[in-house]
């Protein structure tokens, strides 16, 4: 059966046809790819106005109807785990926490069977009220996005005077057991490269796993310059003026970061800590690539930067079932390209910002 004869609309561009694709329950791709990873943004819309992400007057939101309500998430996360074989989620945004339903949303996915791994990738406003209820609903941990320890300069990359919020809200999260915790931070010329030591050292102090992810072309403005972007090469070299790095022996599988042992420090409960890179641009991973994503109006995206989207939302809401529901993620997913192509001359950044695709 292809995407056609389901009669679910589809973007130009997007692989319809799957007359080659082997009879295969899971989300296979031409590659020998298995994406087992679900990232599902809940949201487009965020709290922080981050300079790299988005312009000080925020972006045209979502309409609320064409966001997927709780239900219709916990349905498409069912199916994903019940007919597609997916084993983790990440419920990711624009900003997750500014869902109300994220608590039910996760209780509800924590009662699938198997329970998938599950985490919520988010800028930490709001944990201090909701890190307990969240692990008592089921999250596994949290992945919180910090670019900077400096207050001044954190109102000024965020253009919201916030930091104490989001260190409470860290704390809370670690004394709520939604560890092992990890620091997301993206490095920008000028504005926080100088910061790499200080964050990594903070972070060992903390028990708390930093991880440096390069800028990618995925800002709403479109500014995104290769020449003006932090690489690995240069965040390596930063962390090593202080620390001293070596790599981490253990299987990377299909782990976005490029993870280092740090000599002398110790991971909390034990085991050498560790620090990543998520070299996206320099040191592409998408061969090993085992990502699936939801949109939060409930389109398929194969890759952060595909330019094509596959609809499962009007499959949802037009009375599909299940089963031709998990049939179209498996068509859409079965043309993922084997690259992200940054690096292809006639490279375009997708129309949806990060933002509205979910990081
Ligand atoms: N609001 C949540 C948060 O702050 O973690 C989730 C969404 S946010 C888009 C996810 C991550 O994407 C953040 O760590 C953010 O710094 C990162 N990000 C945003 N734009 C980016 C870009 N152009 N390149 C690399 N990372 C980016």
């Amino acid at each position: 059966m292809t995407i056609l004869d389901l009669g679910v609309p589809s973007v130009p561009g997007t692989s319809d046809t799957a007359a080659d694709r082997p009879s295969d329950a899971r989300l296979v791709d031409r590659y020998g790819r298995v994406a087992t990873d679900l990232r599902v943004s809940l949201t487009d819309r965020c709290n922080l106005r981050c300079t790299y992400c988005m312009p000080a007057e925020g972006l045209e939101w979502m309409p609320t109807e064409q966001a997927l309500t709780d239900d219709e998430v916990v349905r498409l996360v069912r199916i994903a785990v019940e007919h597609l074989g997916v084993q983790e989620i990440r419920f990711t945004g624009g900003e997750p926490l500014l869902r109300r339903g994220l608590e039910d949303i996760v209780a509800a996915t924590a009662a699938l069977t198997p329970k998938p791994d599950m985490s919520v990738t988010t800028n930490g406003l709001g944990l201090t009220k909701r890190a307990r209820r969240l692990a008592d609903a089921g999250l596994d941990r949290v992945n919180v996005s910090l670019d900077t320890l400096r207050p001044e300069r954190f109102a000024e990359i965020t253009r919201r005077d916030r930091l104490g919020d989001v260190l409470d809200g860290l704390a809370a999260a670690r004394d709520a057991g939604l560890g092992p915790i990890k620091i997301n931070t993206v490095l920008m010329p000028g504005l926080n490269d100088d910061e790499a030591p200080d964050l990594l050292g903070w972070a060992l102090a903390e028990g708390f796993e930093l991880r440096i992810i390069e800028q990618m072309p995925l800002d709403a403005g479109h500014s995104w310059q290769r020449d003006r972007m932090i690489t690995a090469e240069q965040i390596l070299a930063s962390l090593q003026t202080r620390f001293s790095l070596r790599p981490d022996p253990a299987e990377r599988g299909g782990a976005p970061a490029e993870r280092f042992l740090v000599d002398g420090w110790e991971r909390p409960g034990g085991g050498p800590a560790r620090v990543g890179v998520i070299a996206s641009v320099t040191r592409p991973f998408c061969g090993t690539c085992d990502r699936t994503r939801l949109t939060a109006d409930g389109q398929v995206r194969t890759c952060l930067f595909a330019r094509s989207e596959n609809d499962l939302r009007s499959l949802l809401r037009g009375g599909g079932t299940d089963a031709e529901i998990a049939a179209a993620w498996r068509v859409a997913m079965w043309g993922k390209k084997p690259g992200h192509g940054i690096d292809d001359p006639g490279f375009l950044q997708p129309d949806r910002p990060m933002s509205a695709i979910g990081g």
